[in-house]
């Protein structure tokens, strides 16, 4: 289980490992409707933009008002750390994001830099056409970076071992659906961070020997079973403070989560369009809108799937999208009767703060929990609001 957690700490030796065996190109990515598989196809590696915990001296100048994911993204960019990226790309989406693009590509100008335009409405009739054409553009644009066309062979290939690695992991989610589910929540996320930073060939050849020893582990005692939603998150520290508090995210609905890999591509005889499906319809979150609001259903199917005691919502501070997007979030909750903790923080999680709130949280749900040896009382009021 180390190597996925070591993967993601030493995601940039990895990066300029795989430069130097292929002789390929990496390119950045910023936005979670960045279409992969055109990439890959090009034989580009798409690595995923994360923030790091690191101090933040050099961001402020240039990018002032927006979430500390962000910021921590500038940062690691004007530190250097990712000297080694051939190209960077971004999608329409949150405006915070769109300014790390912008920066980036500005104070780097030997980058290939590249931006596609999403609509933010995904349902409206020509949002299709919309994206396609978009993502045709982009396609030509790689072809012209790399220097070789990208056949319809070569999308069907990236088509391919994306939809497989959303399979296996989906299958390690499936997983953690059972009662004594045999993976913690940081195991689940480490996972899910390792595989936006790797080539998927590879990773798929990983997890294909590693759900089967996964599936083998013994239970694990019950714990609280908890939803984690709100903004991304780059690391497992709120995961681990919650197990070391004996409860256990057991679903989430982060775009640096499950979102991430929820739906797949359909093929069809026009690759773009497949692919423009698939994007458009994957999980919503705060940065698109759509005419059903499918993400407050979403939230709900994922709560009943995973058995969920309580949800966390942790939004960044700053972020203007969740912090919109709570109001329909906390009536879900509040409707469906399911207890919530709210807090805002930044990348660096405040430890002994954020234990103490959940500790509080845990205690008030704790009672009423009956799958729980030992605990047989009724909780009265089920929403912990601090
Ligand atoms: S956390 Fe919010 S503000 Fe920050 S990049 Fe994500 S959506 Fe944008």
């Amino acid at each position: 289980m180390n190597r996925f957690k070591n993967m993601v700490n030493e995601r940039h030796e990895y990066a300029k490992a795989w430069q130097k065996r292929t002789g390929g190109k990496v390119m950045g990515w910023f936005e979670p409707y960045f279409p992969e598989e055109i990439a890959y196809a090009a034989g580009v590696l798409p690595v995923r933009i994360l923030s790091r915990h690191e101090p933040n001296d050099t961001a402020d100048k240039w990018i002032y008002a927006s979430c500390y994911a962000v910021r921590d993204m500038v940062n690691q960019f004007l530190k250097g750390r990712y000297g080694y990226i051939d190209g960077l790309a971004s999608v329409e989406g949150c405006q915070w994001m769109y300014d790390a693009f912008e920066v980036t590509a500005n104070n780097f100008p030997h980058l290939f830099n590249h931006f596609i335009f999403v609509p933010d409405y995904t349902d409206a009739p020509t949002s299709v056409d919309v994206a396609r054409s978009e993502l045709d553009v982009f396609k030509s644009r790689l072809e012209e970076w790399t220097g070789q066309e990208i056949t319809n062979e070569a999308l069907d290939h990236a088509i391919d071992v994306y939809n497989t690695n959303r399979r296996l992991l989906r299958r390690i989610y499936e997983l953690r659906r059972a009662k004594n589910t045999v993976i913690l929540g940081s195991e689940a996320m480490n996972i899910v961070l390792a595989d936006q930073l790797m080539d998927k060939a590879e990773m798929n050849k990983i997890l294909e020997a590693f759900i089967p020893e996964l599936e083998d582990r013994p239970p694990r005692e019950d714990m609280i079973r908890l939803m984690l939603l709100g903004s991304e998150t780059f690391d497992t520290e709120l995961e681990e403070l919650a197990e070391s508090l004996g409860a256990n995210i057991v679903i989430d609905e982060l775009d640096s989560g499950s979102s991430y890999f929820w739906n797949e591509t359909y093929t069809q005889k026009d690759r773009l369009t497949a692919l423009s499906l698939r994007y458009l319809g994957r999980p919503h979150n705060p940065i698109k809108d759509n005419n059903w609001r499918r993400r407050p259903q979403h939230i709900f199917e994922l709560s009943e799937d995973y058995h969920v005691d309580g949800a966390i919502i942790a939004k960044q501070i700053y972020c203007h999208l969740h912090g919109t997007d709570n109001y329909v979030v906390w009536k879900l909750l509040r409707e469906r009767n399911i207890p919530f903790h709210f807090f805002e923080r930044d990348m660096t999680l405040p430890a002994e703060d954020t234990e103490v709130r959940l500790e509080a949280f845990l205690n008030m749900i704790r009672p009423g929990l009956t799958h729980l040896a030992g605990w047989h009382k009724v909780f009265g009021g089920r929403e912990a609001l601090i």
